[in-house]
C-alpha cells in the first residue's frame, strides 16, 4: 500500500521541491512577442483540459495537471495584457492583440506529476512557478553603446547612414547640419532635434530598417517623453580632434550631449541588465525571418547583422569585460522562426535551416558560452490551415486576408540557405498577412508551441 507523508511536513518538503523559473521572451518589434505570450499562456491554462499539446511529453503522459494565474511578483512591471489580447481574437472580426511597447510581466503556477518516484511519495504533485517576462529586443540593441564613447557613438552612427537611411532621417539631417560642437547647447534645441532624431528612426524602422540606436527611442517604455532620451549623434564631431573636444566647457553642445549619452548609459542600459537581464532563467528569442525574405535582400542583411549584435547579450562566454559584468544565468535559449503558418508545413524544416543559417554565428557563440540553444519554427496562433490540392499534389494556405478575403493560396518556397541573387532575382516568395481565426474558448490554434515548450521546460516538468 502506498504510503504519504504527513500533510505539514508534505507541505515543507514540496516548498523546497517546488521550482521556479524566470523565462523571459524577446524579439524585435513585430517579431511576434505578444501573440506568442499569449498563445502560451492560453495553451498552458488549457493543459491537462483540450490543449493541443502532444509534444510535450509531460502532456503526453497525462502528467501536466493545468496552470493558473499569480499574483504579479513584482509591482513595479506592467502586467502582461493577456485578458485584453483574449478579448481582440475573440472580437467579429478578430482582431490581433495590441502588441505590448515595453517590459511587463505574468506569473504562472503550473501543477504536475513527477515522474520521479522519490517526489511522488510527497505526495499527489508538484508546481512551478513560471514567471513570463516580455521585453523589446530592441533594448538589447543597446549593449554595444556600453564599449563606446559618445564620440564613439556619433561615428558609428555616421557610418550607418546609407543612401535610404538618410532619406528617412532627411529632416534630422538638415537640422543638425550647421550645429557646431562647440556653441552653447540650447534645451528646446535638443528637445527638438531629438524629437527630429527618433522620428527618423520610427521612417527607418517601418520602412524595413531593423538596427535602431538607442534603443529606447523607438520603444521608450516608462521613459516616454524623458530628458535622459533627449541626445543624438553629433556628426560634426568628424571635423574636430578628440584633444579640441575634450577641452570645451560643459556648457558646449558637444559637452552636453555627450554628458546625456552617459546618462543614458548609467541611468538606462545599465540598470535593465542588473535588475532584469541578469535575473532570467532562460530565454526566447523570436525572429520574423518570412517578413524579411518578403522586404528583400536589405532588409534581409540588416535583420541578419542585427540580429548578431541583439544576441551579444548572451554570448557572454567568449567576452570581455562588459559581457561578464551582465552575464544572465541563462542556461537555455530557444531561437524561434514566428508567424510559420505563413508558408506551407512542407517548408518548415526550410525555414528552421534559414534560421540556423541566419544565427550562425551568435549560435556558435552560445555554445561556446555553455548555453544550450536550439532554433525552432513556430506559428503561435496559427491563423491558416494547410490543405493538400490533390490535383496539384501539392500543399497550399487557406486563410482570411487582413482585408477579409477569403484565399486559397501557396506562397513560395523558403530557401534552406542564406537567399543568393538568383533567390531575390526570382522573387519566389510572397507573403500576405492573415486575420486570426474567429476564437470563442477553448485553445489557439498553434504550430509547434509545445515543441519549444517540451524542449525549454521539459526538465522541469520531470
Ligand atoms: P510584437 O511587437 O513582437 O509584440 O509582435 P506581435 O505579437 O504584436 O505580432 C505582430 C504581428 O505579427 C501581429 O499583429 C500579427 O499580424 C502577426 N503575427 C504574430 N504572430 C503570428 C502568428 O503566429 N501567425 C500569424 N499569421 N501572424 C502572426
Amino acid at each position: 500500500m502506498a504510503w504519504t507523508l504527513p500533510r505539514h511536513i508534505r507541505d515543507v518538503a514540496e516548498r523546497g521541491l517546488d521550482r521556479q523559473v524566470r523565462l523571459a521572451v524577446t524579439g524585435l518589434s513585430r517579431a511576434g512577442k505578444t501573440a506568442f505570450l499569449t498563445s502560451l499562456i492560453n495553451q498552458l491554462r488549457h493543459a491537462g483540459l483540450d490543449a493541443q499539446l502532444h509534444l510535450i511529453k509531460a502532456s503526453r503522459e497525462g502528467r501536466l495537471l493545468g496552470a493558473k494565474r499569480e499574483l504579479q511578483p513584482d509591482l513595479s512591471l506592467a502586467r502582461f495584457p493577456y485578458d485584453e489580447a483574449l478579448s481582440s481574437l475573440g472580437e467579429t472580426p478578430p482582431r490581433w492583440p495590441t502588441p505590448t511597447r515595453g517590459m511587463s510581466e505574468l506569473r504562472l503556477s503550473i501543477r504536475y506529476k513527477s515522474e520521479r518516484p522519490s517526489k511522488r511519495l510527497l505526495g499527489e504533485t508538484s508546481t512551478l512557478t513560471l514567471d513570463l517576462i516580455d521585453y523589446p529586443g530592441e533594448w538589447l540593441l543597446d549593449l554595444p553603446m556600453l564599449r563606446q564613447s559618445f564620440l564613439d557613438w556619433s561615428q558609428t552612427m555616421n557610418a550607418l547612414l546609407t543612401p535610404s537611411r538618410r532619406t528617412h532621417m532627411a529632416e534630422w539631417l538638415e537640422a543638425q547640419s550647421d550645429l557646431s560642437p562647440d556653441q552653447p547647447a540650447d534645451e528646446q534645441q535638443l528637445a527638438d532635434l531629438s524629437a527630429h532624431y527618433t522620428e527618423g528612426l520610427h521612417r527607418v524602422r517601418n520602412n524595413g530598417g531593423y538596427f535602431i540606436q538607442p534603443g529606447r527611442f523607438l520603444l521608450p517604455g516608462e521613459l516616454a517623453g524623458a530628458p535622459v532620451l533627449q541626445f543624438f549623434p553629433l556628426l560634426s564631431c568628424a571635423d574636430w580632434s578628440d584633444e579640441a573636444l575634450e577641452a570645451l566647457p560643459p556648457e558646449s553642445l558637444y559637452k552636453t550631449l555627450k554628458a546625456r549619452f552617459d546618462h543614458y548609459l548609467k541611468t538606462v542600459i545599465t540598470p535593465f541588465y542588473r535588475q532584469h537581464f541578469q535575473r532570467f532563467d532562460r530565454q526566447v528569442v523570436l525572429v520574423d525571418v518570412l517578413t524579411a525574405l518578403n522586404s528583400g535582400p536589405e532588409a534581409f542583411d540588416e535583420l541578419r547583422t542585427t540580429m548578431e549584435a541583439l544576441m551579444q547579450s548572451f554570448s557572454y562566454g567568449r567576452a570581455g569585460l562588459i559581457n561578464r559584468l551582465f552575464a544572465p544565468r541563462i542556461d537555455k535559449l530557444a531561437i524561434a522562426a514566428t508567424k510559420a503558418d505563413h508558408v506551407t508545413p512542407d517548408q518548415h524544416a526550410a525555414l528552421v535551416e534559414l534560421l540556423t543559417q541566419l544565427m550562425n554565428e551568435p549560435l556558435n557563440d552560445l555554445r561556446f558560452g555553455d548555453i544550450e540553444s536550439k532554433a525552432f519554427a513556430l506559428a503561435s496562433i496559427a491563423a491558416t490551415e494547410a490543405r493538400r490540392l490533390e490535383e496539384h499534389d501539392a500543399q497550399a494556405l487557406s486563410g482570411t486576408t487582413l482585408e477579409g478575403e477569403h484565399v486559397l493560396m501557396f506562397p513560395g518556397e523558403v530557401p534552406s540557405k542564406l537567399p543568393d541573387a538568383a533567390f531575390w532575382a526570382r522573387q519566389g516568395f510572397q507573403f500576405t498577412g492573415f486575420r486570426p481565426r474567429p476564437h470563442t474558448e477553448g485553445p489557439l490554434p498553434h504550430l509547434r508551441m509545445d515543441a519549444l515548450l517540451d524542449w525549454l521546460l521539459g526538465d522541469k516538468w520531470q
